[in-house]
């Protein structure tokens, strides 16, 4: 499906999908903040930092965790907004039957065959969820759990490096500031 100059409409038009599908979601973090939130901040991470205009990218992005963590069917997103964007999509989609710690390996070992949009669009994930792990850390995860996140989140983007400086130096930037938070607050708990 060619976008051309009816970016906006389809990006709209992913919003509305996502909310819908998302809608009796929320992050883990202590807020609870709605789903939807976490998708903008991707989409705009490759807006804004990563100053991608691919509107492709941008409504993958959008619906990245609607095959995931909804009902949506692979058919139903073919239909609503063709096979280019749901390929994307399918790239970054876990496969929710495996347990966690075979899903968390195969995004390490698959990290380096992904498409340049679908390692975008994950290098912008993984700095969302990590600024989420800073502004609003999930309720009940230790220190340690936090670090592991962020440790695995470097693991998956060191293999995609190379498809976008400014995300990766922005990714770069906010795990340091995690790191930074994780220290003071040892020291503090320490002290
Ligand atoms: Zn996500």
């Amino acid at each position: 499906m060619p976008f051309e100059n009816d970016g906006v409409s389809h990006v709209l038009h992913a919003l509305r999908f996502a909310s819908e599908r998302h809608r009796d979601q929320r992050r883990k973090g202590g807020e609870a903040s709605p789903y939807i939130n976490h998708l903008i901040d991707v989409a705009d991470i490759l807006w804004s930092v990563g100053d991608v205009r691919d509107i492709t990218t941008i409504v993958a992005a959008i619906l990245h965790d609607t095959i995931e963590d909804t009902d949506t069917t692979r058919e139903e997103l073919t239909d609503s907004f063709g096979e280019e964007v749901t390929s994307v999509v399918l790239e970054i989609t876990d496969d929710k039957e495996l347990p966690n710690v075979v899903r968390k390996r195969l995004q390490v070992e698959h990290a380096a065959e992904l498409s340049s949009r679908a390692a975008m669009i994950k290098i912008a994930d993984k700095t969302s969820n990590i600024k989420d792990i800073i502004c609003s850390p999930p309720v009940g995860w230790s220190l340690e759990r936090r670090r592991e996140y962020v440790a695995w989140g470097k693991e998956v983007v060191a293999r995609i490096r190379g498809t976008n400086p400014a995300l990766e130096k922005n990714f770069d930037r906010i795990c340091e500031k995690a790191a930074e938070g994780f220290s003071a607050e040892e020291k503090e708990y320490n002290s």
